[in-house]
């Protein structure tokens, strides 16, 4: 039997009551009469006079769970796309709740601790990781940040399943919830173990071929290392005493002669300017001066910007001899090969050149030797 209102509203009230049920024009009065009354409008007077609420009207119910389901599809496509983004990011990333326990990870972080997301879901990383270290690290690093809430970067090593060990930059925050309150950890780790060797390996070819330098700064024969302006960037006492007594004075106030103009030092400059603009290897003439007859063996190090030239005078008594004088080629030759590679890490820092230098630093302790 349907249910009837005793009382009568006005048109405004009516419409008002109607509105709780989401009706919001004539149109969408469709008087299904599922709450049991025949019109939409006797269920929006029964609201009215309280013996009715708006959850007895089906089709808002309909409505209502129609959102539920809309809602819930665009939070899964949501957190679908959240896990692609993840996923795409090539750093191991994991997060976990307040207490420590996993929440999710990517697909990246899958592989560094070999277990799949599924696998640490709610797991604490010592019920998964038998990395001692590293476990207490991640601890130290939540109890610190719940204090502390931000950001920290720590440096420390990890073991990939395979076993090999590899050095990452951990950088782990704090994440919030909705009133602001903190939620949990988020962590990334960078793999910086190619960075790390690479900087140590830099540190020890600058240390090498700073020690190089210092023993080419001790041959007999000048050397002299300039720009594509020709400035010098690095020289030795011996190429500062061929240029004069001048530039031997100025060579013990600026020793290397560092950023001194090779054009006001010495007559014969152009050929490093022809050389530097042919591009060839090297160029050997014997010149003359300051009186002195000097072979000068000028080379690229960098094409058409940097190069070099070793000088020997040929007439110290030793050179004059004509054996001495081969045997002094020869070592300008050797010593050609090293002032290039050197120069080459003073311009560039190369950092995988440490064996390289080893050598070349051999080479010329044999050399002093002879
Ligand atoms: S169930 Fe809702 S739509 Fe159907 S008649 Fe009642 S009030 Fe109108």
């Amino acid at each position: 039997m349907e249910k009837k209102t005793k009382k009568k509203y006005s048109e405004t009230e009516i419409k008002q009551a109607l509105t709780f049920i989401e009706i919001f024009e004539t149109k969408d009065e469709i008087d299904c009469k599922g709450c049991g009354y025949d019109t939409c409008r006797d269920f929006a007077a029964a609201m009215l006079e309280g013996k009715e609420t708006p959850s007895k009207c089906v089709e808002l119910s309909k409505k209502v769970i129609e959102k539920l389901k809309r809602k819930e599809k665009e939070l899964r496509e949501s957190l679908f796309l959240n896990q692609e983004i993840l996923d795409a990011v090539p750093a191991p990333i994991i997060y976990e709740d307040k207490e420590g326990h996993a929440i999710g990870c990517n697909k990246a972080y899958e592989e560094i601790a070999g277990i799949k997301r599924f696998d640490i879901k709610d797991k604490k990383l010592t019920e998964y990781s038998d990395n001692k270290a590293y476990n207490e690290l991640n601890d130290r690093l939540n109890a610190s940040l719940l204090k502390n809430p931000g950001k920290q970067v720590v440096e420390t090593v990890v073991k990939y399943p395979g076993g090999d060990d590899i050095t990452i930059e951990l950088h782990k925050a704090v994440f919030a919830d909705r009133a602001g309150r903190p939620a949990g950890f988020v962590s990334i780790l960078f793999d910086i173990t190619e960075r790390v060797m690479q900087s140590r390996e830099t540190a020890i070819a600058k240390d090498t071929a700073e020690l190089s330098v210092s023993l080419l700064k001790k041959m007999p024969s000048g050397f002299v290392i300039v720009d594509d302006s020709l400035k010098i960037i690095e020289s030795n006492s011996a190429f500062a005493r061929l240029m004069g007594d001048d530039i031997l004075a100025i060579s013990e106030i600026n020793p290397g002669l560092k950023g001194a103009d090779l054009k006001s030092v010495f007559s014969d400059h152009q050929l490093f300017t022809a050389l530097m603009q042919s591009g060839e290897d090297s160029y050997t003439k014997d010149i003359v001066h300051n009186g002195k007859k000097i072979k000068i063996t000028i080379f690229t190090i960098e094409k058409n910007k940097t190069a070099g030239a070793i000088l020997l005078d040929l007439s110290m008594p030793e050179v004059k001899n004509e054996e001495v004088r081969k045997r002094a080629e020869e070592v300008i030759r050797e010593n050609l090969d090293t002032v290039q590679k050197i120069a080459y890490l003073l311009g560039e820092n190369a950092s995988k050149t440490e064996n390289v230098l080893s050598s070349v630093i051999r080479l010329l302790s044999d050399n002093d030797k002879k």
